[in-house]
């Protein structure tokens, strides 16, 4: 292990010996000698793909990932469990109450809980291991444990299997992501059983009878419908006066909200949460309504706290080698991801901006470039956020509370999926597809859709918006019949001035 500093490849050597080494992490390093190019801390999203890029541009590259598998918050315990979990109650949940009017008559029908947790799971671990070998084809070195600080260009690693190691390198990108937001004030303690987070909340063992969510955000909604459509009675409490989170346009968090009303789910809006007691296997949760300060008291088996995610810097050792951070916890960076000391970058949740994993991905690409050419590009005006709900929620660039503030003049076109002949015939019509231009010169500067595949839609609005497109362009372009996606294009004909089918 050549690149292993003096001290550690004797500790190394002697835990080696020992037989108590971090074995495969030293079996995955290079044996080529000197410091590397780069070495990006943390495997999530935003790591592992800078790690493979940077790799696949030429730079020797190693990714220190300290959870064990990797994929970050994403692929363990975010996107993809909760889209395995979302897809599959889906189904649960249809065939129970969508199959009948299509003509398909199943009896006894039963949630198997463990095989929904354990299909879920398969995935993950699938997926993660899909990166391992991305990494082994890309020649990125993988090592596992916990990177820190020692100066800018030398980093102890803490190896998961014992003992530890330092390796030196030119450069560094910091990805280490982000984790739950505990409850302001620690009024409420997450316990991952009766109080969870959104990690407990991909675990839970039985369908609780009822279930609190503190938070109408996208994850809380995401976890939300999961729970009620196996069966538990959900309450969304939200502070503020509608769901969906930051981004979302006003007009379709209405609908949004009252479609997942009609599924059962409650909410109150505009509440505040006091505080969460457990007893006799219960938990009481304490509200008062902004309105009147009015005090009601939830029951509840379950209760999900998702108040947000806050950046991750623990244990890096940020404060040895001085890296800005500013009051949230983020970690300051250029608009090159540069962060105050040279040759470190830093990319991801960690870092400004929406947490999403696109996001962190198109920094972790961006960041190596220019780490490599001095050329990179993100457009954060092109990044689109997806509610996967049924239905779903879809958005790119700007709303229309957006607009107002900045006081552009705007024109907008809707079509409902109702009048899409794909949306009707799939029994499956709820929502629009909204989308908003510049008065003036047509171009699109935001498109809004709630409906069936929204997340899949939402592609099209993005590359107009990245290519700077006008509602013209898109109303002259030929879509496939019949598709949802054809609802996209009348809406962009009522921009101009009518839909067709309509
Ligand atoms: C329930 C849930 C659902 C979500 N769904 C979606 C979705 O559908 N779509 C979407 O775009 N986003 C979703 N997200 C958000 C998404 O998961 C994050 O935005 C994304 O994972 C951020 O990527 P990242 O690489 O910046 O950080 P992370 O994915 O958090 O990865 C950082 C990694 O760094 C590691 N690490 C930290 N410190 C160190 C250290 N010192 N040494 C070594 N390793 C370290 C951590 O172990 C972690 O694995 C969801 C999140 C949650 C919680």
């Amino acid at each position: 292990m050549l690149q292993l500093q003096k001290s550690g490849s004797r500790t190394v050597a002697r835990r080696l010996r020992a037989g108590r080494v971090g074995l495969e992490a030293c079996r995955n390093m290079s044996s080529q000698s000197g410091p590397y190019d780069a070495v990006v801390i943390g495997g999530g999203p935003g790591g592992y793909v800078a790690a493979i890029k940077a790799a696949q541009l030429g730079l020797r590259t190693a990714c220190i990932e300290k959870r064990g598998s990797l994929g970050g918050t994403c692929l363990n315990v975010g996107c993809i469990p909760s889209k395995a979990m979302l897809n599959n109650s889906h189904i649960y949940h249809q065939t129970q109450h969508d199959l009948k009017k299509r003509g398909i008559e199943v009896d006894n029908v039963k949630l198997n809980l463990d095989q929904m947790l354990k299909a879920k799971n398969e995935s993950v671990t699938g997926l993660t291991k899909g990166i391992e070998h991305l990494f082994k084809q890309n020649k990125v070195d993988y090592i596992k444990g916990t990177g820190s600080f020692i100066t800018s260009n030398k980093i102890k690693v803490t190896l998961l299997e014992g003992g530890e190691t330092e390796i030196e390198t030119k450069n560094v990108v910091i990805a280490t992501g982000s984790e739950v937001a505990p409850f302001p004030g620690g009024a409420i303690e997450i316990d991952e059983e009766q109080i969870v987070s959104s990690t407990g909340a991909l675990e839970l063992s039985k369908v609780p009878e009822k279930m609190v969510v503190i938070g109408g955000g996208i994850i809380g909604l995401e976890m939300g419908s999961v729970w009620s459509r196996l069966g538990a009675e959900v309450t969304v409490v939200e502070f503020l006066g509608n769901i969906g989170g930051a981004g979302i346009d006003d007009e379709v968090a209405k609908t949004f909200q009252k479609t997942l009303a009609k599924q059962g789910i409650k909410f109150k809006l505009n509440t505040k949460v006091i505080s969460a007691d457990k007893a006799d296997g219960k938990v009481s949760v304490k509200t008062e309504a902004a309105k009147d300060r009015k005090e009601e008291i939830l029951e509840a088996d379950v209760v999900l706290v998702s108040v947000g995610r806050r950046p991750y810097t623990k244990g890096l050792g940020l404060e040895n080698i001085g890296v800005e951070v500013d009051n949230r916890g983020r970690i300051v960076i250029d608009d090159q991801f540069n962060t105050s000391i040279p040759g470190i970058k830093c990319i991801g949740d960690v870092t400004f901006g929406p947490m999403l994993a696109h996001k962190a991905e198109e920094e972790g690409i961006a960041a190596v470039e220019y780490l490599k050419s001095g050329h990179g590009h993100v457009n954060y005006n092109a990044i689109p956020s997806v509610v996967y709900t049924h239905p779903e929620v879809a958005w790119v660039g700007k709303t229309e509370q957006d607009l107002k503030k900045e006081g552009v003049q705007y024109k907008i076109g809707k079509f409902p999926f109702m009048a899409n002949s794909r949306a009707k015939t799939n029994m499956d019509s709820e929502g629009f597809v909204k989308i908003i231009a510049e008065k003036e010169s047509d171009k699109i500067l935001g498109v809004h859709i709630i409906g069936p595949n929204a997340g899949e839609m939402i592609s099209e609005a993005v590359l107009a918006v990245e290519y700077g497109a006008s509602s013209e362009d898109i109303a002259r372009t030929t879509h496939a019949h019949p598709t949802l996606s054809e609802a996209f294009k009348e809406a962009a004909m009522a921009v101009q001035s009518k839909p067709i089918h309509m």
